[in-house]
């Protein structure tokens, strides 16, 4: 798509110059380049810039592909009790495209949402893509599919029981153009009394969800606490595991196997403040403290076994945690959690293209990629708080933000 509006439909050469570019697959750094943006997509990275190039120059920042978030909520109300279920879509439009406009502000260039109220990711989807809005890429899901008194119970899901039911919402959030489908295999944090122990799928309630996705080509996303029902939506077809707050080894082992992806979202359990800047209650935030151990203790036996990890916050990812946006900060958790910085990299960039089946064309600074990139000052493949120094924002070869333009040689 072309035109002067359209933020993937750059049309003209353009160099970036004077920049380290991160090879994210191999932690490689290729220093002092220059890359030529053509027609939206990473064209050329060269020693020296052409005599003449119209050039961007970056000072000798790092260059990486844009970030990839996946699991986000652009439309949550907090508290949860604010929500309304008869909320106008226009008004829902309004809080989403912010957070939106803010997550690619931050450097998010592509983001994965896992249920929004009133479908409004495919809506702010496709208004980006026209060029009316500033947003990342999105992949939606539309409206997460629950049973009636499950963990989406109030929050504007589509609502179903049995596999009928759920072939039926299932059918009805990709008919409204959803690229995945979302379910609840557990019970959840949020809620004071709430616990994510409980199952709240049966097998044939989750194999017709799936049987839905794969005849369009999309595949399921599970809202899961612990390791019963992972293993249980795992032997139906589920691809994509969020939270996971009580993984056991075997589990862990069986995910890397099958080649899953869990969104481990660390920030749940670690934002307390944030939680508190947010109102949730007392009891919601000694629920997300009294998870952290097992947490932690799961995501350790997720590094070790070598699952497929992506980053992914709940929190509205340019939303402040710790001083830096949440989608950074998950990394730093990440980080501190024992993956090594080059596969948290690979976790907001390469794995995170893989689960949204754009590993051709997202996530790596190389000809033939599209032009999300984001810049940073210092190498993150050494120091990944590197990643909180990020100034520098490019999607579909606009620039979105440089923080200090300096002038082209
Ligand atoms: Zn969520």
């Amino acid at each position: 798509m072309t035109g002067v509006t359209g933020v993937t439909g750059v049309t003209g050469a353009r160099w970036l110059t004077n920049t380290h570019v991160v090879d994210v697959l191999t932690g490689e750094v290729l220093r002092d380049r220059s890359v030529r943006i053509e027609d939206g997509l990473i064209a050329e990275i060269r020693a020296a810039l052409p005599p003449g190039a119209d050039a961007h120059d970056l000072g000798g920042r790092h260059l990486l592909p844009g970030l990839i978030s996946c699991h986000t909520h652009l439309s949550v109300v907090f508290p949860f009790e604010d929500t309304r279920e008869d909320e106008s879509p226009a008004l829902t439009a309004f809080r989403a495209a912010q957070r939106a406009e803010d997550a690619l502000r931050a450097g998010i260039t592509t983001l994965r949402c896992v249920h929004e109220q009133n479908r409004i990711d495919l809506v702010l989807r496709d208004a980006a893509r026209r060029g009316w809005i500033r947003a990342p890429r999105i992949f939606g899901a539309g409206r997460a599919l629950s049973t009636p008194h499950g963990h989406g119970e109030g929050a504007d899901c589509a609502y179903a029981t049995g596999a009928d039911g759920f072939r039926r919402a299932a059918l009805g959030e990709l008919a409204a153009g959803a690229d995945h489908l979302k379910i609840f295999i557990n019970s959840g944090l949020a809620r004071e009394g709430e616990d994510f122990e409980h199952a709240e799928m049966s097998d044939e309630e989750i194999a017709a969800t799936v049987r839905a996705a794969h005849e369009h080509d999309a595949y399921v996303v599970a809202h899961s606490g612990e390791s019963r029902a992972i293993r249980q939506a795992l032997a139906q077809g589920v691809r994509s595991f969020e939270h996971a707050y009580a993984l056991d080894d075997d589990t862990a082992r069986l995910l890397a196997d099958r080649e899953a992806f869990v969104t481990p979202t660390l920030c749940v359990t670690n934002s307390a403040d944030w939680m508190r800047e947010n109102r949730f209650g007392e009891a919601s935030i000694a629920n997300a403290q009294n998870a952290i151990e097992p947490h932690r203790e799961s995501f350790r036996r997720a590094v070790a076994a070598g699952v497929q990890l992506v980053n992914g916050t709940d929190i509205p990812p340019a939303d402040l945690v710790e001083g830096v946006p949440a989608a950074v900060y998950e990394m730093f958790l990440m980080a501190r959690g024992g993956l090594d910085n080059l596969r948290v990299l690979q976790s907001v960039s390469t794995t995170a293209a893989g689960l949204v089946r754009a590993a051709d064309w997202l996530g790596r600074v190389a000809p033939g990629f599209t032009a999300d990139l984001v810049a940073v000052d210092g190498d993150p493949v050494r120091d990944i708080s590197a990643m909180g120094r990020l100034s520098f924002v490019m999607q579909g070869g606009r620039v979105v933000r440089d923080d200090f333009t300096v002038s082209t040689r």
